[in-house]
């Protein structure tokens, strides 16, 4: 049995949308998607008058050459969002089928499984935050499709070891796809769980543009996986889901100028990520501040709710996480540019060491 078979067998057996832009490869008198002849009164950075390429054979190829994979096994979307919801669409039954996720994680893999009335089952990260892959494993029954795993966690900020995810990709060989998404992976400096591909074809990867590469904005969210998968979810991808002033703000970050330039950045995000850590434990307010592999820190404070609003009355927002059971009286914080841990630093207040 090949993973593909895991998917909903009407996805497997629907034909699919034939858009007049999948169609039409090489002319140039266009008459087949009624479209407007002439470019946008708004003028601007280029004539958007006709529809975009489904899937931008560029920025496919780029992105391939980025992850280290081959231009088959890559789907382009708007964000790493809209990939955890063509996951569950393709693979879960509305009503019977199910994921597992390994909270404190990222909400949307919950919220995307909601839309589709697929049951969402909790595998518990330890009080560690380590990943309990034995746990998990129990709690794999016939009806899980999908398997959730971050690394780096949001909003845990740590990794999980790709010998630990690929544990989890043998043992649910022919039983469930394990998606690992890798948000957040330019920060942690190890290997990608693309390494894995080869051998396991119930592996996928997402990775995006929105976090190391700064284009947040333009939704660009990229889907790893073996080359059947890719084809069965290209099936149901929106007829245009890339809009072109997106696909060229992403082409133009991944030429090799930008790629030098985002790798130094990166470097300088983990020297103020450091920075920040160090000094951050020396609030009155702060009780610990967790190892991050990400661009965020967890840090947990005496009470986390009157920090928020001392910072909130500053101007500063960071993300309360205290509902979390896991994760009492901790904010997440982003790593910003200096001047906004100025802000930042100046809003907590009193230092441990005036107190
Ligand atoms: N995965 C994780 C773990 C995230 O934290 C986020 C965004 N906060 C996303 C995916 C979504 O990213 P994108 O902008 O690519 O949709």
């Amino acid at each position: 049995m090949s993973a593909i078979e895991l998917a909903r067998a009407e996805i497997r057996a629907l034909k699919p949308y034939s858009s007049a832009r999948m169609e039409a490869s090489g002319g140039s008198v266009l008459l087949n998607a009624n479209e407007s002849p002439w470019p946008s009164v708004m003028g601007g950075t280029g004539a958007l008058n006709r529809y975009p390429d489904p899937q931008p054979a560029e920025l496919v190829r780029r992105l391939a050459a980025l992850y280290g994979v081959t231009p088959d096994q890559v789907l382009v979307g708007r964000g790493s969002d809209e990939a955890i919801d063509l996951l569950v669409r393709a693979f879960c039954r509305a009503g019977q089928d199910a994921v597992v996720i390994s909270p404190p994680t990222f909400g949307m893999y919950s919220v995307s499984a909601g839309i589709q009335d697929a049951a969402v089952i909790d595998a518990p990260l330890r009080a560690d935050f380590s990943l309990d892959v034995d746990g998990l494993l129990e709690l794999v029954t016939p009806r899980v499709k999908l398997v959730f795993v971050c690394s780096p966690n949001n909003p845990t900020g740590n990794l999980v070891p790709v010998a630990e995810i690929e544990r989890l990709a043998a043992a649910l060989a022919d039983r469930a796809l394990v998606v690992v998404d890798e948000a957040y992976i330019e920060f942690a400096g190890t290997p990608s769980a693309t390494e894995l591909l080869g051998r396991y074809d119930n592996i996928v990867v997402l990775r995006t543009l929105s976090k190391a590469h700064a284009l947040a904005a333009a939704r660009v969210g990229t889907l790893i996986a073996h080359e059947e998968i890719v084809a069965l979810l290209r099936r149901i991808l929106p007829a245009y889901p890339l809009p072109a002033p997106c696909v060229e703000a992403a082409l133009a970050a991944l030429t090799p100028p930008a790629l030098t330039a985002t790798r130094v950045r990166v470097a300088g995000l983990l020297e103020a990520r450091a920075r920040l850590a160090e000094v951050l434990q020396t609030y009155a307010g702060v009780r610990e501040v967790f190892p991050s592999s990400a661009n965020f820190l967890l840090v947990r404070c005496a009470d986390a709710q009157s920090v928020y609003r001392q910072l909130l009355a500053a101007g500063v927002v960071v993300r309360d996480v205290s509902h979390h059971p896991a994760l009492p009286d901790c904010l997440r914080i982003s790593v910003g540019s200096d001047e906004d841990h100025r802000r930042l630093l100046a809003a907590l207040g009193r230092r441990e060491e005036a107190a």
